[in-house]
């Protein structure tokens, strides 16, 4: 591997035109440049949201964020905790009640007196018991004594003094259970607390009474004793973050509501059985700032209710996916990567060519025309496993072969399925990449979010009986009956089939779960214009494409990674979307690989993936005569 590493590093250099990765950053390594102290500082992007809860902290505002994993939430949740002022926390006291042991009483305190107080009376308990004892050995030895010399009975004596023993050991036991529980302790709190209660169950987010195996006879731990503070209990003046709200069950949700509108909540043992859910306190303090994330999905599935009350009392922002790349912008990611070494703490810092490699890697995984991707835990990911490459190797620093390494090894699940795929089916010989078929081309798909694959789809004409039908295996039916019908308004306009006598059979070969076919249109249209005309097509070329009624072209998501992946299959040519052309970022070992050809029209595609001249050429003269003209009646099926 390492040698590989070498040879790639000197055969691409990075900066091809000339521009300035660093956006004019001059520094050697990431050692030289400063960390901000304050997290919100750190953050990169995400303005909107930033502002937000700069926003939220000064008015104590519940706040929403909905955006993808990876993107700073939980970030600017920490971030929001510390621009809270310190100077409003408090520690909870819990105290036993003489009234009625299953009713604790709590008390608030300014944070720090709680440990005083705890402390006081652990004092006073030790000097109580302390006293205690001396009288207890006094009145033992008095008894002892006593028995000994009147009644002359060592039995009696040991007898007389063990009960005296016992009663004393009773006492003191029934004053340690006057020292109060602290059950919220912020003595040594530098910032407001931040909880993540992020797939908490109901316990640890509510709190919770221990169960007491011993419930009486002396033996039992005192109730007050036994209650535990909830995550909502320890956000208290502080910040309180769910990502993914809607795994929290129904019944939580509800509480978690009560808790924002009361601004207080009992703590109760949460198992039935146990004793503990006969124990309530009294309520304790739960004024924290609520930080809900999600993605949309999950913030449609919360709690309407709940929704709405941090709506109504607060923000909601979305977090971007991107951001564009502008100098100033990659300035920030070069201090992103310096954040991530020093968080880390053992890794080598990054040399300029290394920072360089991270940001055309985020370049590349924004999939988007001059924009960088947001998603930086998994480039904060890829920072950390090149950081461990070059530290196993005992460098100083990280270098650029490291970060090409590290992008190799660091391939999600998606991908490494997507090559495995790509491995068996060149195994069995499924992909076909030579010689032409009818009514056959390979398109390509996205699996996950990162990784292409090709997936060949086949066409049939029939002559039907009835009404001519769309019938396609799978789950795609309906992406191929909407390709067949957009392109039947181009097939009436230069073919003399009717295909609406005709049924139209379509397979995806081997589609795979999983598989997004969306952008499939162009492949169908091809596959069944193939079929239609009995005119065979190339298989060296691929093609991915959205195909409108007017056959114009389409852009599509994702391809990069389906570029990647034709090229990995053994094909030659790509056909993409011309308007996509800009987002093509391929890993530089496929650029001699495979030929990109954008196109705008599918007069184009045609021209390019059919084969057998004479046919081809009429029919791509008779498409092309008929762009431009008005297709507007969309033909019905
Ligand atoms: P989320 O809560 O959106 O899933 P996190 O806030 O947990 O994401 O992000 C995980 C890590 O990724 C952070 O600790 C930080 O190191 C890095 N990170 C994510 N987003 C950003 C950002 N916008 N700026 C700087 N670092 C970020």
């Amino acid at each position: 591997l390492g040698s590989d590493v070498t040879v790639e590093g000197e055969e691409a250099t990075v900066a091809e035109d000339d521009e300035n990765l660093l956006g004019g950053l001059d520094v050697e390594t990431t050692e030289e440049i400063e960390v901000p102290d304050r997290l919100v500082d750190q953050v990169i992007g995400q303005d909107h949201a930033r502002d937000i809860v700069k926003k939220a902290a000064k008015q104590r505002r519940h706040v929403m964020m909905i955006g993808s994993p990876g993107t700073g939430k939980s970030m600017l949740a920490k971030a929001m905790s510390q621009l809270l002022p310190k100077e409003d926390l408090q520690d909870v006291l819990v105290y036993h009640n003489p009234d009625d042991g299953n009713e604790p009483k709590v008390r608030t305190v300014p944070a720090g007196k709680g440990e005083q107080i705890v402390d006081a009376h652990k004092e006073e308990a030790r000097k109580r018991n302390q006293m205690r004892s001396f009288l207890m050995w006094i009145i033992i030895i008095a008894i002892f004594g006593y028995a000994l010399f009147f009644a002359r009975s060592i039995l009696l004596g040991i007898l007389a003094a063990g009960i005296v023993f016992l009663v004393f050991r009773y006492m003191n036991r029934g004053s340690d259970a006057m020292i109060p529980n602290l059950l919220v302790n912020n003595a040594n709190q530098q910032i407001a607390p931040f909880e993540d209660a992020t797939g908490a169950h109901a316990g640890a987010l509510l709190g919770d009474v221990r169960h007491d195996p011993f419930q009486s006879g002396g033996m039992e731990t005192p109730s007050h004793d036994r209650v535990e503070a909830g995550a909502i209990h320890k956000a208290n003046k502080g910040v309180l973050f769910i990502d993914e709200m809607n795994t929290l069950d129904i019944r939580s949700q509800q509480k978690l509501m009560t808790a924002i509108q009361e601004g207080e909540f009992s703590i109760t043992g949460q198992s039935e059985r146990s004793s503990g859910a006969m124990v309530q306190t009294e309520p304790v303090p739960t004024d924290f700032i609520m930080v809900a994330a999600g993605n949309l999905d999950a913030m449609e599935n919360m709690h309407p209710a709940l929704r709405s009350r941090i709506k109504g009392y607060g923000y909601e922002v979305y977090m971007d996916d991107t951001i564009e790349d502008e100098p100033e912008m990659r300035r920030k990611y070069a201090r992103f990567v310096a954040q991530e070494v020093e968080k880390d703490g053992r890794l080598p810092h990054f040399t300029q060519e290394a920072v360089e490699e991270i940001i055309l890697e985020a370049r590349r995984r924004a999939g988007r025309k001059g924009h960088l991707t947001l998603k930086l835990r998994d480039l904060g990911g890829l920072v950390r496993v090149a950081g461990d490459i070059a530290r196993a190797e005992d460098k100083d620093f990280t270098e650029r072969g490291d970060v090409l390494q590290a992008k190799r090894r660091s391939r999600s699940i998606e991908q490494q399925l997507a090559d495995n795929y790509i491995e068996r089916r060149k195994d069995y010989e499924l992909t076909v990449n030579k010689g032409d078929v009818v009514g056959r081309v390979n398109g390509l798909a996205v699996m996950g979010e990162d990784s292409g694959i090709v997936m060949p789809v086949m066409a049939e004409v029939t002559p039907s009986q009835g009404p001519g039908e769309v019938i396609a295996t799978g789950k795609l039916q309906e992406i191929a009956e909407e390709a067949v019908q957009n392109v039947s308004a181009i097939i009436k306009k230069f073919s003399d089939e009717d295909i609406s006598q005709k049924d139209i059979h379509i397979q995806f070969v081997q589609s795979y779960e999983g598989v997004e076919g969306d952008s499939a249109s162009v492949t169908v249209a091809t596959a069944v214009i193939s079929a239609l005309e009995d005119i065979p097509i190339e298989q060296d070329v691929a093609m991915t494409g959205s195909l409108s009624v007017r056959g114009d072209v389409l852009p599509v998501g994702g391809v990069t990674h389906k570029i990647e992946a034709a090229a990995k299959s053994g094909i030659d040519r790509v056909i993409i979307p011309a308007a996509n052309e800009q987002d093509v970022m391929i890993e530089d070992e496929y650029k001699d690989q495979i030929e990109i050809i954008p196109v705008q029209h599918l007069s184009e595609v045609l021209e390019v993936a059919l084969a057998g001249e004479p046919e081809k050429d009429s029919l791509v003269d008779r498409l092309r005569s008929i762009t431009g003209q008005a297709l507007d009646r969309q033909v019905g099926p």
